[in-house]
């Protein structure tokens, strides 16, 4: 099965993304996250990346594309779950040129709608697990506040994101999400499109609400 999976900053994807990753026994293949090892890693490609990165820009095409086709082809041969990727109309239709080529069906394509006000809280009050990314930690968000500074789920060391604290990056991330024109919103729709032609299946989640209210939502979605 291959899904792709579009929500803004804040959303909640990472973590519903990890839900259907182990449902499904699918390659979770994150744009965002491929960056980060590299900068970690110190590579040139991350070296490259990481200016854009930090002020919330997208990094070019000619970095980007190229990147996440290689990790669809070395990571997803047994299903992938794409994420974080594509962000504009050219990414849009690499991506669909390439799922042609390569015969592979495109299962879903899910959308979890937010208002731009409640991405940004939860983007600014997002902290990171260092055992585990995808435990849910916020600390504007009551449900899953960290304890007593800790993982709530595991105890581990929390950090955030530099550009989740960063505002201006926020913003101009999300600038770029709810772009509907040539933005994300666009390749999401772009999809939509496709959608209603038939070729793939669109569904759109209110990610509003408790994240375990949106899993049940999505998994009764999902045939
Ligand atoms: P994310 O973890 O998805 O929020 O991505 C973090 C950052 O990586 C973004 O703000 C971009 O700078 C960069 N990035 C991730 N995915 C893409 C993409 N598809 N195209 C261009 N830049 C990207």
């Amino acid at each position: 099965m291959n899904i792709l999976f579009f929500g803004p900053n804040g959303s909640g994807k990472g973590t519903q993304g990890a839900l259907l990753k182990e449902k499904y026994h699918l390659a979770h293949i994150e744009s965002g996250a491929i960056f980060r090892e590299h900068i970690g890693g110190g590579t040139d490609l991350g070296k490259k990346a990481k200016a854009y990165i930090d002020r919330g820009d997208l990094v070019p095409d000619e970095i980007t594309i190229p990147m996440v086709l290689e990790t669809l082809q070395s990571k997803g041969a047994k299903g992938w779950l794409l994420d974080g990727f594509p962000r504009n109309m050219i990414q849009a239709q690499k991506l669909w040129d390439e799922i042609q080529k390569a015969g592979l069906t495109l299962d879903y394509v899910v959308e979890i709608a937010l208002p731009r006000e409640s991405a940004k809280k939860r983007i600014l009050g997002r902290r990171l697990c260092k055992n585990d990314n995808n435990h849910p930690n916020n600390v504007h968000i009551p449900a899953i506040r960290p304890v007593d500074g800790k993982c709530r789920v595991c105890g581990g060391e929390l950090s955030a994101r530099s550009d989740d604290l960063d505002e201006q990056a926020v913003n101009k991330r999300h600038d770029i999400y709810y772009d509907d024109e040539d933005g994300t919103l666009a390749a999401a729709h772009f999809y939509r499109d496709l959608a209603r032609q038939g070729k793939t299946r669109y569904i759109e989640i209110d990610g509003a609400g408790e994240i375990s209210a949106i899993k049940e939502k999505l998994l009764a979605a999902l045939i």
